[in-house]
């Protein structure tokens, strides 16, 4: 892989390590055509993000509020455990309500 830019290319700021990192054409078209924004971390820091899921995979939880099954995708609880916070007890939307304390 190349790592000097292209042209088209668009230039970021990695929100993990500060790096400057380019963001090729052919990925920003499939990130527009996915619906998603500009990637905020470079490959390594993305690579490393993936990697630490390993032993995560989604579950489901249901809501103490609304009583709906939710999943709880395994990115989410990796964080979780990262930050040493217990699994949330309400449905992405509840918290959403309950924004201020943890979920
Ligand atoms: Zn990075
Ligand atoms: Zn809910």
């Amino acid at each position: 892989m190349s790592t000097s830019p292209q042209p088209g290319d668009k230039l970021l700021i990695c929100k993990s390590c500060g790096c400057r990192f380019a963001f090729g054409v052919g990925e920003q078209y499939f990130f527009a055509g996915n619906g998603w924004g500009d990637p905020v971390r470079c490959l390594d820091c993305r690579r490393a993000a993936k990697a630490a899921l390993v032993g995560f995979e989604d579950t489901r939880r249901q809501c103490q509020a609304c009583g709906l099954e939710f999943r709880w995708p395994a990115a989410e609880q990796a964080s979780f455990a990262r930050r040493g916070w217990t699994p949330p007890r309400k449905c992405v939307p509840c918290r959403g309500k309950a924004r201020g304390d943890q979920p």
